[in-house]
C-alpha cells in the first residue's frame, strides 16, 4: 500500500468471487482494461480463464502477464516438441534462452485511481490468533516487498559464496529462506536471477555459489513446468504403479509424525521447525519426508497435505513434486530403494548437533555422538543429561533397519505385480 502511495496511487481492497467482484470494480470505476499477474496451478488458471472470457464479453481489454516464473512452462520444449520429464537437460535449455532478459523497473509514478471505496483489512478479521499458532513467525520473517529484498540483499551479501558448501546444512543460515517470499510474490525470480547476476558483476569469486542457487530457482520452474502439462499432479503419482502401492493407514505415526516425536532427532527436530516457524531446512525436508514414506510407509499424500497447511512457502508446484521426487514416484525422483538413514543423515548434515539441540531442547545434555541416536546412550549417561527416555522424549516409533527391509519388500512387490 505506502509503495503504491509513494508513486501516486492506492491500493483498493475487496473480496468475493473475482467473476463477481471484478465487474463491480470495473463497473465503478469506468476502467476499460484488467491486467494481472497470473498464477500457474489448475484452479487459478481455470479463475483466470473465466475472468477473460467474461471481460470480452464486456468488451474489456484483459490481459494477464507472467510475474512468478524466469520462463511461461510451455515456453521450455525439447527437440521434439514436447515438455520435459528430467530436471538436467530442462534448465540448460531454460537458463540458455533466459540469459539476456532483464526485468522491467517498477514505474515512477501511477495515474491516480478514480475514488474507489476500499475494504479496512482489519475488518476481514482474516486471523484471530486464537491459538497463536503464528506467535513466533515475526522473529523470521518479514513478509512484503521490502522484507523480500532484505532478505535477499542479506544472503547475496553473507551467503552466496558459500552456499554451494553449505546448503546442505540445517545448523548454519546456509540458505537464502526466500521461499515464503517467491510464494506469495513480493519478489520475482526474475528480480533474483538480475540481482544475482550483478553481484557477480562486482565479484566473481561466487560463481559456484551462484550458480548452484540459480539451478534451485531452476527446480521451482521444473516444478511448475510439470504441473501445467501434468494438471492431476498433486495426487496421483506420475509413475502410476505406484497407485498400487501398499501403504499403511495409521493415524498414529502420522499423528507421532507431525508433531515431532518419532524418536527420531533429525526427523523430529525438522517437524517442530516447521510448526513454530513455518519453515523447514531443504535437507531435513527431504529426510523427514523420507521417512513418513519410507520408514512409516504412509502415503506421501498425507505428508504434501500437512506440509500445505504448515508451510509458509506451501507452494502447489514445488510441494507436489518435491514429495514425489521423495517417494521415488515423481519425474526425475530419487528411486525409491535409496532410502534415507535418520541417523547418518543427521550426523553428516548436522554434525555439532547444534540445529537438533536448538529444536529439541531436551536432548540438550547428550554428549554430539549420541545426539542423533539417543536410545543408544546407557543409563548413567542419560542421567546425567537430566533425560528419561521415553518420557522426556520418545523411544523411536520404529526401527530403522526393519522399516528399511519392510518398505524395499513393499516396493519389490509392486514392480513385480507391474511386471506381470
Ligand atoms: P534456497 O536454497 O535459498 O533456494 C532458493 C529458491 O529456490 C527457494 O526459495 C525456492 O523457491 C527454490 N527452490 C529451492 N529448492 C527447491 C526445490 N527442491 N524444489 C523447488 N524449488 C526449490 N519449496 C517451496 O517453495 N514450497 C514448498 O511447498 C516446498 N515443499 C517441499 C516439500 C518437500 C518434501 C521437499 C523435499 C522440498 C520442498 N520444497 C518446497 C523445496 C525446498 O525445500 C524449499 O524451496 C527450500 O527449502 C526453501 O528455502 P530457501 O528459500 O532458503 O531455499
Amino acid at each position: 500500500g505506502a509503495d503504491l502511495e509513494a508513486r501516486g496511487s492506492r491500493l483498493v481492497l475487496r473480496r468475493g468471487p473475482a467473476a463477481a467482484v471484478l465487474p463491480a470494480v470495473v463497473e465503478e470505476s469506468g476502467a476499460g482494461a484488467l491486467y494481472w499477474n497470473r498464477c500457474y496451478d489448475p484452479e487459478s488458471v481455470a479463475r483466470d480463464k473465466g475472468i477473460k472470457a467474461a471481460a470480452a464479453e464486456a468488451g474489456l481489454d484483459a490481459k494477464s502477464f507472467n510475474g512468478l516464473l524466469l520462463a511461461e512452462p510451455w515456453e521450455v520444449q525439447t527437440k521434439e516438441g514436447g515438455f520435459y520429464k528430467v530436471y538436467s537437460p530442462f534448465w540448460r535449455s531454460l537458463a540458455k534462452d533466459y540469459r539476456h532478459r532483464t526485468p522491467q523497473p517498477a514505474p515512477k509514478r501511477l495515474p491516480p485511481p478514480p475514488a474507489l471505496e476500499s475494504d479496512r483489512l482489519e475488518d476481514w478479521a482474516l486471523y484471530d490468533g486464537r491459538p497463536d499458532w503464528a506467535a513466533a513467525f515475526p522473529e523470521r520473517w518479514t513478509p512484503g516487498e521490502a522484507g523480500a529484498r532484505e532478505r535477499l540483499e542479506r544472503f547475496l551479501e553473507d551467503s552466496l559464496a558459500r552456499y554451494k558448501a553449505e546448503r546442505d546444512r540445517p545448523d548454519l543460515e546456509g540458505t537464502s529462506r526466500l521461499s515464503p517470499h517467491l510464494r506469495f510474490g513480493e519478489i520475482s525470480p526474475r528480480q533474483v536471477w538480475q540481482a544475482v547476476r550483478e553481484r557477480l558483476d562486482r565479484d566473481g569469486s561466487a560463481q559456484a555459489g551462484a550458480d548452484k542457487f540459480l539451478a534451485e530457482l531452476g527446480w521451482r520452474e521444473f516444478s511448475y513446468h510439470l504441473l501445467h502439462h501434468l494438471e492431476d499432479l498433486a495426487t496421483r503419482p506420475l509413475r502410476r504403479e505406484f497407485e498400487d502401492f501398499p501403504w499403511r493407514d495409521d493415524a498414529e505415526a502420522l499423528a507421532a509424525w507431525q508433531r515431532g516425536r518419532t524418536g527420531y532427532p533429525i526427523v523430529d527436530a525438522g517437524m517442530r521447525e516447521l510448526w513454530s516457524s513455518g519453515w523447514m531446512h531443504n535437507r531435513v525436508r527431504m529426510i523427514a519426508a523420507s521417512f513418513l514414506v519410507k520408514d512409516l510407509l504412509l502415503p506421501w499424500q498425507c505428508g504434501e497435505a500437512w506440509f500445505w497447511d504448515t508451510l509458509l512457502d506451501a507452494d502447489p508446484a514445488n510441494n507436489t513434486v518435491s514429495w514425489q521426487w521423495v517417494a521415488g514416484c515423481g519425474a526425475d525422483a530419487a528411486p525409491y530403494f535409496r532410502i534415507f538413514n535418520p541417523v547418518l543423515q543427521g550426523e553428516r548434515f548436522d554434525p555439532e548437533g547444534a540445529y537438533v539441540r536448538h529444536w529439541l531442547p531436551e536432548l540438550g545434555g547428550l554428549p554430539d555422538k549420541l545426539l542423533h541416536k539417543p536410545w543408544e546412550a546407557d543409563a548413567e549417561t542419560l542421567k546425567r543429561a537430566g533425560l528419561r527416555l521415553g518420557l522426556d522424549y520418545p523411544k523411536p516409533i520404529v526401527e530403522h533397519g526393519a522399516a528399511r527391509r519392510r518398505a524395499l519388500a513393499a516396493f519389490e512387490a509392486v514392480k513385480r505385480e507391474h511386471a506381470a
